[in-house]
């Protein structure tokens, strides 16, 4: 049996429950060394054995998961954040599957979720926007051109933008070719929720710079939008759910 299983976005204590009584329980882990917090592997049991898949092809993992599955052992997959965001987890499933071998997924907290707790930002206000744009510019991965950074970024929805922390000038370009203001706020959280964490709130014109100044190159999240504004956001409206004259299932409305 194979876990996938979300480690968080960096502070060993926001993996899940159930991820941590994985983690217990197994007896193979193979984790993504560059980005999963190493506290986590403090949990694994003493004879597990412990493998960093960041010096490791598909093919080594792949081969370790079916040594351990033939051996009757139980395996952990620990990915960073969410594994159903750039995890690259489908080809492991797809081989996993192939071979017979039975898997579950555990989710995690992804570090867009991390960046915007550290921000205490709110990412959907009502008259503001209800929508996130999770993706990111292509890079040595390429993006599907119907998903350009700019046509994604032309609905001025609130964007978390992954693995794109030393893209920033081309970010900049494209978020003001797709019509955006030079002053909407922006912010680049330098590794959310770890011990060293950063945080940067700044302006779309301003990302590129603020990045150069403080020497940050990768594990970044961006995010941008008219929801990160500190002061007067205009077009934030309070919730109709909490609303009094707003009745739902469970509470009455009042009209006064
Ligand atoms: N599955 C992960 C994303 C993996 S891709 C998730 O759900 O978060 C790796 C990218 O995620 C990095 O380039 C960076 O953009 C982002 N990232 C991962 N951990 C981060 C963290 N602690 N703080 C900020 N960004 C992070």
């Amino acid at each position: 049996m194979v876990n996938f299983v979300g480690a968080g976005c960096g502070a060993a204590d926001l993996i899940t429950v159930r991820g941590l009584r994985l983690i217990k329980e197994a007896d193979v882990i193979i984790y993504a060394g560059s980005l999963v917090n190493p506290e986590l592997l403090k949990d694994a049991k003493k004879d597990c054995a412990v493998y960093d898949s960041a010096k490791m092809t598909l093919e080594q993992v792949l081969a370790v998961m079916k040594q351990a599955e033939a051996e009757g052992k139980k395996t952990v997959r620990l990915h960073t954040g969410d594994p159903s965001l750039y995890g690259a987890i489908r080809e492991q499933m797809d081989a996993l599957a192939e071979a017979g071998i039975s898997f579950e997924v555990c989710p995690g907290v992804s570090s867009f979720s991390g960046a915007a707790a550290s921000l205490k930002a709110e990412l959907t206000l009502p008259g503001v926007s209800q929508t996130v744009i999770l993706t990111r510019m292509a890079g040595r991965t390429s993006v599907p051109e119907r998903e350009s950074f700019r046509s994604l970024a032309a609905h001025h929805a609130t964007m978390a933008v992954f693995l794109s922390a030393g893209l920033l000038k081309e970010m900049e370009e494209e978020l003001l070719a797709a019509g955006y203001e030079p002053d909407t706020p922006a912010a680049i959280v330098y590794k959310a929720t770890w011990p060293e964490e950063r945080i940067f709130r700044c302006t779309v014109s301003s990302l590129w710079k603020t990045a150069e100044e403080a020497g940050i190159k990768k594990t970044a999240m961006i995010l941008i939008g008219g929801v990160l504004g500190e002061k007067e956001i205009p077009g934030f409206e309070r919730s109709r759910l909490y609303a009094p004259d707003f009745s739902t299932g469970f509470r009455k409305g009042t009209k006064d």
